[in-house]
């Protein structure tokens, strides 16, 4: 079979063509194992037949596995080193794949070519949850996709209430969907070698938005003012974004919560109805 996907020899020529240093700022570790990326092509279900968005496609190793499956790709990479030197490996491994190439901050932008309904991508760590939470609140063609993150991240995104790990990430992911873990991913498949572990998490978002967009926004205050101070009672937590202690037990009463309890014991439905008894 054509050798289409990148192994340790390419990045490291690669990275040398391009006298690059990764930076941690950027989250740039690539992905050295081209096992690894068929694993994640294959749990993220990309068949071919829809375009698919990666954030940071970097090098291009993951790109490559996507590409493969005959799925058009558009890919943002910040990075404008990495974002001009991509089409080039492209059409060298894979000629005629179908790849567009965005270089902008995935933070920031608002529009996508293409309305892809797959994302894809090995999260740059620093700014995962953040990246992830821009994309879907911005693109609701957006319907699945699967994304490596450090470890205890994407615990955190799977977690449901009652859960240790369970918090604001949690909350704001179950807002747009179903979230499970898919497994470990080991730290020696990328280079350089970071000193987390990674995990893959999956996602099937609903069909139909859970609320308006400013019941969304309402949410996610009662969310960030809740886990701000997790251990307290949500009568002492909400006292701040809802007028004092009292408005904020009368406010949770009406929505059917008990006022002593704590932000990590409410589902997402149960701060939608805080923000919506108002
Ligand atoms: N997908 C590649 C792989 O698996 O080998 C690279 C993954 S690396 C963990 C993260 C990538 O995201 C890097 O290429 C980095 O330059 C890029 N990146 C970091 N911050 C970004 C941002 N705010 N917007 C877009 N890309 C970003």
């Amino acid at each position: 079979m054509m050798k289409a996907l990148l192994g340790p020899a390419e990045i490291r020529d690669l990275a040398e063509l391009l006298d690059l240093q990764p930076t941690k700022k950027l989250g740039q570790n690539f992905v050295i194992d081209a096992n690894t990326v068929r694993r994640i092509v294959q749990t993220a279900d990309v068949t071919g037949e829809s375009p698919v968005v990666e954030i940071g496609p970097g090098l291009g190793s993951l790109t490559l596995g996507l590409l493969e499956t005959g799925a058009p790709v558009v890919a943002v990479e910040i990075d404008p080193r990495l974002a001009e030197q991509l089409p080039k490996t492209v059409a060298q491994m894979q000629p005629g794949a179908d790849l567009t190439v965005v270089q902008h901050d995935a933070m920031t932008i608002m529009e996508l070519p293409r309305h892809p309904s797959t994302l894809v991508a090995n999260l740059p760590y620093n700014v995962s949850v953040p990246v992830l939470l821009h994309f879907l609140e911005h693109f609701p063609y957006i319907t699945s996709g699967l994304v490596m993150v450090q470890a205890e991240v994407g615990q955190r995104l799977a977690a449901t209430p009652g859960s240790k790990v369970y918090g604001s990430p949690s909350v704001k992911a179950a807002w747009y969907g179903h979230w499970r873990t898919a497994g470990l991913v080991s730290r020696h498949v990328f280079w350089p070698v970071p000193n987390v572990d990674s995990i893959l998490v999956g996602f099937r978002l609903r069909d139909e938005p859970l609320g308006t967009e400013e019941e969304r926004r309402a949410t996610f205050e009662l969310v960030d003012a809740a886990f701000g101070q997790r251990r307290k009672m949500l009568r002492q937590s909400l006292s701040g974004v809802l007028g004092g202690s009292a408005a904020a037990s009368e406010r949770l009463e009406a929505a059917g919560i008990a006022p002593t309890q704590r932000g990590e014991q409410l589902t997402v439905d149960d701060f939608l109805a805080v923000a919506r008894a108002a």
